[in-house]
């Protein structure tokens, strides 16, 4: 049997989650249905009483007892990561090691970042102390996708709890799984803590959509785009705000002055692993002409030796998603037919639920290929006059997640110019790997930032507090009681303020 033909058991109540690459059944979870997911942000919303009020020191030990737990129980998750989601086995290791850099990362800045800080309170009000306090929002709604189980979620999970948030958290209905060995290793590090500061509620689309519906304060989405746009027009019902982490279509500029064996390094790489299911995965490339031959056979090179597969020696594992699959042949499809040349793979490569690497080269920039989400192991290479051309052809996307730049000049200058949310210069991915830099993209790639400083700062809302420490006589600025006189001195000041200007 192959991942295509695998369906859920019974669709209604119980979600039967598979190994995509051998179709054995790893577990059957119940779907949280409208009631049990209310009933799971309503225990939220408890507990949210006792985590909030929690000190930042004591949440930064609990979320850190939650990191020790996951470290101890890593061999056993990473093989569940491995059977549920695909990836090889170091693979799982390699993302949880990111994800526990991140919960270590916001446990230990929230109270630096969100402590209250003063403010001037400017000359008029110079009577006030001005000081502003980040507030936790209360019951975070965590929707998660499949192709990062561990690392995606955990990018809004552990930022919402270290601002003080508790969180419901509905994992992929294809990382079921995955999703609750997180959440239970949670409550397993910290039992004397309430039930309910990190739940989970599983199930398909329905209960994401119950989620966004139930209350929550704040949904943290990470998905496709499509899902993003409707989650946000159901949450716009109540105002619910919205993060949303959508998809992306990363390009890779290669200048002339590039080290060119290790961007090939770096792109092969970039765009194959994981399947090419990463959403800031490499999937268009810009090359100069001077450096595009030699560029192109070093890709060729180091690809034609990757191997996806289930066993420990594979480079990355089956496609997750059957869904997937079609649409990455479609766009290889699409691509060819628009005049794309394959200088590795084609068509042939897709054997489901594998996908072998495929190199794309002078591909139409209007084929699927280029415009959309591909999420598989493909690459389009595109050749180009000069570093003006590739960056006009990569910000010529809806999407604009993030990047990258190869040139040992120019790398920081060429970088300014991308349309994107993030770039690592002279590497690839390299941005998602460093907690303190933000995370998210801008136009149909999303709305908001998760990880570092604005990542903490989006599970927060400032409450603005001015307090009068004293009157000044005759300076009623905010009562009826103001005079003429005050008038006249406002008169006089304002020009002098804001008036002198040339
Ligand atoms: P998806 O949109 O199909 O599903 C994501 C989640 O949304 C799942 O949990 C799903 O059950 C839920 N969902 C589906 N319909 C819903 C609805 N109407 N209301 C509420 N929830 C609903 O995405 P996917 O296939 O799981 O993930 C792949 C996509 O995620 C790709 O586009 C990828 O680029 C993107 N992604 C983005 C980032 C990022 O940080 N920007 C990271 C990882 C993946």
């Amino acid at each position: 049997m192959t991942s295509t033909d695998i369906k859920p058991a019974d669709h209604d109540t119980a979600l039967t989650s598979v190994n995509p690459a051998t179709g054995e059944v790893i577990g059957t979870h119940p779907i949280a249905d409208e009631d049990a997911v209310r009933a799971a942000v309503a225990k939220a919303r408890a507990a949210a009483t006792t985590w909030g009020a929690l000190s930042y020191d004591e949440r930064r030990t609990h979320l850190l007892r939650w990191s020790s737990r996951l470290v101890a129980d890593s061999d056993e998750f990473c093989q569940l990561i491995h059977a549920e989601n695909g990836k090889p086995v170091d693979d799982s290791f390699l993302e949880l090691m990111l994800a526990l850099e991140h919960i270590a990362w916001a446990a230990k800045n929230a109270k630096k970042i969100l402590s209250p800080k003063k403010v001037s309170p400017g000359a008029f009000m110079s009577n006030f102390a001005a000081r502003i306090e980040q507030r936790p929002l209360g019951v975070v709604g965590v929707i998660g996708p499949w192709n990062y189980p561990v690392y995606t979620p955990n990018g809004s999970i552990a930022y919402a709890l270290a601002a003080g948030n508790t969180v419901v958290f509905k994992p992929s209905e294809y990382s079921t799984s995955i999703g609750n060995f997180l959440a239970a290793a949670f409550a397993k590090a910290n039992p004397e803590l309430p039930e309910g500061v990190f739940s989970t509620v599983n199930g398909y689309g329905a209960t994401g959509a119950a989620l966004v519906k139930a209350g929550v304060d704040k949904i943290a989405f990470t998905g496709s785009t499509a899902t993003g746009k409707r989650i946000m027009a159901a949450a716009a019902d109540t105002l619910t705000p919205v993060l949303l982490e959508c998809g992306g279509k990363d390009a890779v500029i290669v200048a002339g002055d590039a080290d060119v064996k290790a961007a090939a390094d770096a792109v092969a790489w970039g765009a194959t692993a994981n399947s090419g299911q990463t959403c800031a995965g490499v999937e268009r490339v810009y090359v100069d002409r001077s450096v595009r031959d030699e560029f192109v056979a070093e890709v060729k090179k180091i690809l034609e030796k990757v191997a996806p597969g289930s066993g420990d020696d594979a480079a990355y594992g089956p496609m997750t998603m059957p869904s997937q699959i079609d649409i990455v042949r479609r766009h290889i499809e699409d691509a060819l037919k628009k005049g794309g040349t394959a200088v590795l793979g084609g068509v042939d490569s897709v054997k489901a639920p594998f996908i072998e690497p495929v190199v794309l080269v002078d591909v139409d920039e209007s084929s699927e290929a280029v415009q959309e989400e591909t999420f598989g192991p493909t690459l389009t290479i595109r050749t180009v006059n000069g570093v003006d051309e590739a960056v006009e052809l990569a910000n010529d996307s809806k999407y604009g997640l993030s990047s990258a730049v190869f040139s040992k000049k120019n790398g920081l200058d060429i970088a300014r110019r991308l349309r994107v949310g993030a770039t690592s210069v002279n590497s690839v991915l390299a941005f998602a790997a460093i907690p303190g830099l933000p995370f998210g993209g801008v136009g149909d790639s999303g709305i908001g930032r998760i990880h570092g400083e604005p990542g903490l700062r989006e599970f927060t809302r400032p409450h603005s507090i001015a307090v009068q420490r004293f009157a000044i006589p005759g300076m009623a600025l905010l009562s009826y009681s103001r005079t003429d006189s005050t008038m006249k001195l406002l008169r006089r000041l304002v020009p002098f303020l804001h008036g002198r200007h040339k």
